[in-house]
């Protein structure tokens, strides 16, 4: 095995992502690291050798209560050697809380006594934005409950946003409409529910590979449309090139099969003039053209 030495070590820890701090037995703070630094606002200096009881970051539990006098994790964690795990909020030096996942251990020593605690704390705040704007578009119903893309009603009322921008600033945008390929067939032979895993698996691919301020939905049954914003015939075609590469380059692993599936796409850029039927119309003619040449491919138009 590779061997780091200790100043290694410590500069690993000291920029990890998620906040960490060490404790002795008596809860006195011996370390702090930078992302405990930015999550919270306090310098390692200002936090080292205080208690972490002091009025620091006095976390409460999600009804309120202080967790360090009582029930605190780390003080339960370092009297029975056992890992917690809890979702709290911690203060803020400038006063507001912050949600984080907090996962406490013990440290012990070489005889394997308990010398004190050790905490890591992950912000969830940004996490919690992007949930928070999930279930308020579950709640409007404009995401597929299958893949939890936006659905046809959210696409809609997007191109019309962008058929407007268009008219008012004469910002261009893309419209892509992607096809599975003979997924009927798919599911004949695997079934519908690993044809849905599929669906799952191809929407994903969407999610984590297009910029955020463009959209990809689910148009109904294996049919998608991707909108993107701002961009240039020629760049379109590399945008929906690069999606079908990463979508035929995916496998699914199911009893031992590799399965996979290929899009077809048809690829339009918005015109002076064009609605939002003629727009679709004009993609979807397309991605016709892409099935007849053959299938997984583009046709841009
Ligand atoms: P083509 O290459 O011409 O697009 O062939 P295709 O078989 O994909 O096209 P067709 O329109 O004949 O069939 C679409 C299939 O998509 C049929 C339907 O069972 C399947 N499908 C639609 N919605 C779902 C779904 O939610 N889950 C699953 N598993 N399958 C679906
Ligand atoms: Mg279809
Ligand atoms: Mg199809």
């Amino acid at each position: 095995m590779m061997k780091l030495d200790q100043s290694s070590y410590a500069r690993i820890i000291d920029n990890l992502h998620d906040g960490l701090y060490f404790v002795d037995a008596d809860r006195i703070i011996t370390y702090w690291n930078k992302a405990a630094e930015r999550i919270t606002g306090y310098r390692a200096a200002e936090v080292i050798g205080k208690s972490c009881a002091d009025n620091i970051l006095t976390h409460v539990d999600s009804e309120g209560c202080v967790l360090c006098l009582g029930t605190c994790p780390l003080a339960a964690t370092i009297n029975d050697g056992k890992e917690r795990e809890a979702e709290v909020f911690l203060h803020h030096k400038n006063g507001h809380r912050v949600p984080v996942l907090v996962r406490v251990n013990s440290l012990v020593d070489e005889q394997g006594r308990v010398i004190g605690g050790i905490e890591l704390f992950t912000d969830l705040s940004s996490i919690q934005v992007n949930q928070q704007r999930i279930a308020e578009l579950e709640q409007l119903a404009l995401l597929d409950g299958l893949t939890r893309l936006a659905n046809r009603v959210y696409l809609e009322r997007e191109i019309d946003n962008r058929l407007h921008e268009f008219d008012r600033l004469a910002v261009p945008f893309g419209l892509l409409f992607l096809d599975i390929d003979h997924f009927k067939q798919f599911n004949d032979t695997y079934g519908h529910a690993v044809g849905d895993e599929v669906l799952k698996a191809v929407a994903q691919t969407f999610v984590v590979n297009s910029r955020p301020f463009d959209l990809f939905g689910r148009w109904g049954g294996e049919e998608f449309i991707g909108i993107i914003r701002n961009i240039t015939g020629k760049d379109l075609l590399y945008q929906a090139e690069r999606m079908r590469l990463l979508i035929e380059r995916n496998y699914l692993i199911q009893n031992d099969q590799k399965l996979q599936v290929t899009v077809s796409i048809g690829a339009t850029v918005i015109r002076p003039g064009d609605t939002m039927e003629t727009l679709v119309k004009r993609a979807d003619e397309l991605l016709y053209e892409s099935k007849d040449n053959g299938r997984n491919r583009v046709t841009l138009g």
